[in-house]
């Protein structure tokens, strides 16, 4: 039978769900579970699909005849550039090949700007009163901490299911120049899995700045990342600023973080011609070149971008059951009570969680207690701060099947009763 909905309960109906809870809670805490679905980290199965790199690659000469063990060639192997250039919907000549961490790219890129000033900027960054940067919440961590690093600070937008809040980000960029850049997770959002509609990407590849050197950084960490056959087609940002009259807007990144091998993978950054030679420009006093060796063994790996696909679907066989236990979970449990609505993301790597305001936190707490690791609350949001403390990132990715259900069925428990307790106005 449906449920009635806890607001609409008695105060003798709503005790009772609660002692029920309380009971549940404490029978979950006896289990004594070790369980943790803090990060985004590809499981060992998953890691397990790309053991023949260990053994790759085969001979050290790419295509060209160059040895592979040597120094240079910044840019990347020309191949492996071909191949993510076609993935990624960019020319070869406006893609990087690096090396393992797009997290390092975009901080170089943020670095040289700060110290140089990019393409079209008036001065460095640093010669600003203050930098701003427009951010989409909820959102990526590492974002966040990177530009606090810097004092950097951080406008927030909603992310909505097609993408940031676009009205609320051209209102901030029109006029005000210390509005430097904005982050973007375009495909299967950490943590919300929305994907940027080629609408809401026109918008923002063609709306008017205050700042001449206004960036979208273009995070595509999850491009390839699909949970469904209905695969979402990653906007192509860096020809609608073009075509929008702000060639050097977007900077593009992506990696095979979440492809073959989250601590070895190979790392990219796209954009517009001028933006890949100004990046190598600043580069090239840093590195003298990447790790061609990754490069070729990543080549002859995949073989092709359709080499790709296929092993992206092998990652789909994996990890799609984990986020089926995750609704199953939640929906067993909390269907019908409104106090909890969460995300079926068809991508990437999380589950958005929403609770009852000034919940989240207690939940986290209640879930650790009984040996469930949750990202902290209100790491989605700058400063690690949600001003509804209600949004709780999950992460399925990394435990096996089995703790999946089990680590959710105990969080669902949590999110009842810690709902409940709010309700009855009892947190003892
Ligand atoms: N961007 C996003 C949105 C991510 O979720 C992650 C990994 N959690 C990264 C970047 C990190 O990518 P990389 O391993 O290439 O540094």
């Amino acid at each position: 039978s449906p449920r009635t909905p806890l607001a609409d309960r008695s105060p003798d109906e709503l005790r009772s769900f609660l002692e029920e809870k309380r009971a549940a809670y404490a029978t979950l805490v006896e289990r004594g579970l070790r369980l943790d679905l803090t990060r985004g980290k590809p499981s060992a199965e998953q890691l397990d699909l790309s053991e023949a790199l260990l053994s790759l690659p085969d001979g050290h000469t790419d295509r060209a005849g160059t040895d592979v063990r040597n120094y240079g060639g910044l840019e990347g192997l020309v191949e492996l550039r071909e191949m993510f250039a076609e993935l990624l919907g960019v020319e070869t000549a406006q893609i990087v090949a690096g090396g393992n961490a797009s997290l390092t790219m975009m901080h170089d890129v943020l670095v040289f700007h700060l110290l140089h000033g990019g393409l079209d900027s008036p001065r460095p960054w640093k010669d600003e009163e203050v930098v701003r940067f427009v951010c989409p919440v909820p959102g990526y961590d590492r974002h966040y901490t990177m530009l606090e690093s810097y004092g950097i600070e951080m406008v927030t937008v909603p992310m909505l299911a097609d993408g940031p809040d676009v009205d609320a980000v051209e209102a901030l960029v029109r006029d005000d120049p210390s509005v430097k850049g904005m982050w973007i997770v375009p495909t299967y959002a950490n943590p919300a899995g929305s994907v940027v509609t080629q609408e809401v990407a026109a918008r923002l590849a063609s709306m008017p700045a205050a700042a001449p050197d206004f960036r979208i950084f273009w995070d595509n960490a999850y491009a390839l990342h699909h949970l469904t056959e209905d695969e979402a087609k990653s906007a192509d940002i860096v020809s609608l600023a073009s075509a929008g009259g702000h060639p050097h807007r977007p900077v593009v990144f992506a990696s095979t973080s979440k492809v073959t091998l989250a601590g070895a993978g190979v790392a990219f950054l796209a954009g517009s011609r001028e933006t890949v030679q100004w990046y190598l420009g600043h580069l090239k006093f840093a590195s003298i070149g990447p790790d061609k060796v990754n490069h070729l063994r990543h080549v002859q790996f995949f073989g092709s971008p359709d080499g790709v696909r296929a092993h992206m679907a092998e990652h789909r066989r994996i990890l799609a059951p984990k986020f089926a236990a995750v609704d199953a979970a939640l929906s067993a449990e909390l269907d019908g009570l409104g106090i909890a609505e969460w995300t079926r993301p068809r991508g990437g790597y999380f589950v958005s969680l929403d609770v009852p305001d000034g919940c989240a936190a207690r939940i986290v707490a209640l879930a650790k207690d009984a040996g469930i690791a949750l990202t902290p609350a209100g790491a989605s949001f700058p400063h690690g701060r949600d001003p509804h403390d209600r949004n709780i990132r999950l992460a399925p990715s990394f435990p096996v099947l089995d703790e999946v259900e089990t680590a959710m069925a105990g969080v669902a428990t949590c999110v009842a009763l810690a709902a409940a307790e709010q309700l009855v106005g009892d947190v003892g």
